[in-house]
């Protein structure tokens, strides 16, 4: 650190990316990634045309965009944002509605960003824990009056809240946000996108980069009333109007007409996630009941951390987390059929 670090940041502990080594192929299952490509319209539209006006900056408000996944998800197009990935998103949330006065709440294990983002702008938190079964215990939250941050399914465990739910939190703290990280419904869970509708005090939030074979591109966006969407349109022509750009821009447009190849490639990772979750099991694996494109699990033979290293060596990459509650347990994104089959015999090996 330099003498010229503003204080407020010194102790800041920062978000830890999953590793994405450069130097050598590994089987990567370690960042919740896709493991099939963009579709072909958006291979098409990220074209030379479309690279050679890269002099000219990108559309501000990102229009074309908004308006498709307006129709996609029947809502208007006032009534959706989009930012440079999810992450952006999340973090627009903290700025423009939690505060000294207005405390955020999520739960002890779920996002590392949560954390990082309330400590970040100095914003007083509660970590909320989870139940023995690892499940976010909803009436933990009914009235608490702070503004929540759940991911549906939840990360790392891959479990899920119902709609009805969500309804009862968001009804109980009408002055307060809810903010609903849906980076993984794709996979399982129901999504509170109509809820929107419902309760202005909700947010639901999406990415590209699951279910959508897009991490690379950086691309979410956010459903919610119109006036938070201002609220949070302000944030963003505060800090960059410019965070989508263009190639992102028609990249996502592109994406959402082609959605039934992403229907079916979600569908592939559902039955690769319940054929691993059952060899896992045969291999005295013990596993939360993931609706999401991760597992996590663990066996009483192997503590997380080794089975993270082995696998490592065998050129297989997991996520392991040192939290002391989750630190047996292993993260590991489900691939195609083939990578899973690497997996489950590197596995074999190991234990
Ligand atoms: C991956 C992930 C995100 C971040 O997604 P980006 O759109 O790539 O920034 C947000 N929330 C959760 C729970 C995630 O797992």
């Amino acid at each position: 650190m330099s003498k010229f670090m503003n204080e407020k940041y010194c102790r800041l502990e920062a978000y830890t990316p999953g590793e994405q080594p450069q130097d050598k192929k590994y089987i990567k299952l370690n960042t919740n990634e896709s493991p099939y490509p963009p579709s072909q319209g958006v291979l098409d539209a990220v074209n030379t045309d479309a690279v050679s006006l890269l002099n000219l900056y990108p559309d501000p408000e990102c229009k074309d965009l908004r308006r498709t996944i307006a129709e996609r998800y029947t809502v208007e197009e006032k009534n959706v944002f989009v930012g440079n990935g999810s992450d952006d998103i999340l973090n627009f949330a903290f700025m423009a509605f939690c505060g000294e006065d207005s405390p955020a709440a999520f739960p002890d294990i779920s996002y590392g960003f949560y954390k990082v983002y309330a400590e970040l702008h100095a914003i007083p938190f509660t970590e909320i824990p989870l139940n023995g079964k690892l499940e976010v215990c909803v009436r933990d939250y009914i009235g608490i009056n702070k503004n929540i941050f759940i991911a549906n399914p939840n990360a790392p465990t891959g479990l899920t809240l119902s709609l009805d739910d969500i309804s009862r939190i968001c009804e109980s703290n009408k002055n307060n946000i809810v903010v609903i990280d849906e980076a993984y419904v794709d996979f399982g869970a129901e999504s509170s996108v109509n809820l929107t509708k419902k309760f202005d005090n909700l947010i639901t939030v999406m990415t590209y980069s699951k279910s959508r074979s897009m991490a690379g591109a950086r691309l979410g966006f956010a459903i919610a009333n119109e006036e938070i969407i201002k609220d949070l349109e302000k944030i963003k022509y505060s800090t960059n109007p410019y965070s989508i750009n263009r190639l992102t821009n028609l990249a996502g447009i592109a994406a959402l007409k082609d959605n039934s190849y992403y229907v079916e490639n979600c569908k592939k990772i559902i039955e690769a996630r319940e054929y691993t979750k059952v060899e896992l099991q045969k291999l005295g694996f013990e596993l939360t009941d993931s609706k999401s494109n991760f597992i996590f699990t663990k066996n009483s033979n192997i503590d997380g951390e080794m089975l993270y290293k082995k696998l490592k060596e065998k050129g297989i990459l997991v996520r392991h987390f040192s939290k002391d509650r989750i630190k047996d347990y292993v993260r590991i994104t489900v691939g195609t059929k083939e990578q899973m089959d690497a997996l489950l015999a590197a596995i074999k090996t190991v234990i």
